[in-house]
Formats: structure tokens, sequence, C-alpha cells
């Protein structure tokens, strides 16, 4: 990065170089590139539709109030509502949803919160004791999958947006590549994927964005975000495939945007995987029972042992 060279765009001072476009941008023209990705995703893909009621997954993190502010800035004419799960961690969720409130008090926008206890009987801290070799974070995220489906539903909502930048989508299908995670693998979409909540989509309009370029649109936009980190964190394998794609994009700058192409492309190619519906709750299952029973069920066998 050389601050002699003047902006690509306006001729400015430029502070910021791209290696996979090979532009030097000055600020007003970088955050000016984080739109046109945002906006490029939404209309390539058809993410969201004239008049669509849409529903943004907020957690506080930089990536989605970001996206909250981006949405409310180009879709004035839709209507948008922020959802927040509280996943009820002491002393981690309270400081988000400050900070989810003030943005959308500033945006004007509709905002709901949501509460795992009230959707599924436990809240994360509930099922420390009782999760055994099961991860936080793996009943957390079907929670959250599932949590932001029937809130979609009960508020009528047509799409549903979620903040995943271009590096949380690719480290994911990694990992579901070392899992042998199959099924997850045919079901997922970079771009655009059916909710298990009938008639409602859901979209990521990051996509495009880089990790790196997402903290530093929020860095000079000076967004509030969370600062807590969740207690019961655990990266494993995501962190180490994170710095595994950063070697490899600074090696071949440009690799990421391939390696989304390819997803894209086999995800066209395999079409939608469809299944059955759960025997318990109703909710699309593949294979008698759903995930979310499923979870639910041996936390209430492991409950009742301990
Ligand atoms: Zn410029
Ligand atoms: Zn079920």
């Amino acid at each position: 990065m050389s601050v002699q060279k003047a902006c690509s765009r306006c001729g400015k001072p430029a502070f910021y170089f791209k290696p996979y476009s090979g532009e030097y941008l000055c600020k007003k023209c970088f955050v000016k590139s984080i739109y046109e990705l945002t906006l490029k995703a939404i209309r390539k893909h058809q993410m969201i539709k004239y008049h669509d009621r849409i529903g943004i997954a907020v957690s506080g993190g930089k990536d989605s109030i970001s996206l909250l502010y981006i949405i409310a800035k180009f879709f004035k004419d839709n209507e948008i509502v922020a959802i927040t799960l509280d996943e009820g961690i002491e002393g981690y969720r309270n400081e988000a949803i400050m900070i989810v409130e003030d943005m959308v008090a500033k945006l004007n926008i509709k905002n709901v919160v949501y509460k795992y206890k009230d959707m599924f009987g436990y809240t994360v801290d509930d099922v420390q004791p009782i999760r055994k070799e099961t991860s936080s974070c793996t009943i957390c995220g079907i929670f959250r999958r599932r949590g932001l489906d029937m809130v979609a539903k009960e508020l009528g909502l047509d799409v549903l947006l979620t903040a995943h930048n271009l590096d949380d989508l690719l480290q994911s299908y990694l990992i579901m590549l070392f899992n042998g995670d199959i099924n997850k693998m045919m079901t997922f979409s970079p771009a655009v994927e059916a909710s298990e909540a009938f008639g409602i989509t859901k979209a990521h309009p990051l996509m495009y964005v880089y990790e790196k370029e997402m903290s530093m649109f929020t860095y000079l936009k000076g967004f509030k975000m969370q600062t807590v980190t969740c207690p019961y964190m655990n990266q494993g394998i995501r962190s180490e495939v994170r710095e595994y794609l950063n070697r490899m994009e600074e090696e071949h700058p440009g690799i990421k945007y391939q390696m989304l192409n390819s997803f894209i492309r086999l995800r066209n190619a395999n079409g939608s995987a469809s299944g059955g519906f759960c025997k318990n709750c109703g909710w699309p299952a593949r294979g008698g029972v759903c995930q979310v029973c499923k979870t639910v069920e041996k936390l209430n066998m492991n409950k009742l042992k301990v």
C-alpha cells in the first residue's frame, strides 16, 4: 500500500489497494466500492424484489450492523425489520442488543428480539452442563437457523438477509467439505437459498465482500459494534481455515472469488436438494426428524440423567 498513489477512480490520494482488482482507492471511493459489491450481489442473484418485506438477521457485529445500514440506505421503499435472537448468554447479548437498538433508532427501522428460551425451551447457558460432546456453537447454529425462519414466518417476511461475508461463506464451505457434511453441502448456497419456512428466501448480500474490507468499511463509517466475544465460542478448525484462505489470497489475489464461483456453479448444477418433513414439528427434515427436534430431544435426555 503506497500513500503516494492516486485513487484510480477520482485521483485523490489513495489509502487502500485492492490487489484482486488492481485498484487504488481513496476513502470515499472505497466506501462506494462496498456499496457496489453489495448491490451487485443483490441485483445479480435477485435477492430483493420490489415491495419485498425484508428481515435482516442482526447480531451487533461489524457485518450485520453494516448490512443493516446499507440495506436501509438503498431500499427505502421496502419494509425492513431487524431481527436479533437472544441466545440467553449472561453478559454477552446485552451489549449487542443495545448497539442494535441504537442503530435501528438512527435508521428508523423496526427491531424485534426473540429469545431461544421461548422458542426452544433452552438458553445457550442452560445447555452447557447437558450438551455433552456436542459443541455449543453447533447447538446455537441449529437454533439460530430455525429461529430466524420462525421469526420470518411469524412476521410474514418475503426475504431474510444474513450478513455472511465472502470469507465466512468460503470457510463454511471448506469446513463442510472437511467434515464430509454432504447434505449441508448440497443445500448450501453462497447467494440465495430456500428457507425452510415456505415462501421465504434467504440471501447473503455481502457474499462478494472480503472480511478485511468489511472491517475497514465499519471503521471508516465509525459504527459502534460488539466488543464482547461469546464465552462459549469454539472456533475449532475455522480459524485455521481462515488463515489458510488468507495465505492463499495473498499469494494468488482473487482466488477467493474463484472459489466462490466454483461453489455457485456446483450449486446450480446440483439444483435444490429436497427432503421430507419432521414427524415431530412438521418443518422440513431429511430423514424423519429434523435437527432441531433431535437436538432438543438429546438435551432433554441429558437433563434427565444429570
Ligand atoms: Zn477516489
Ligand atoms: Zn422437528
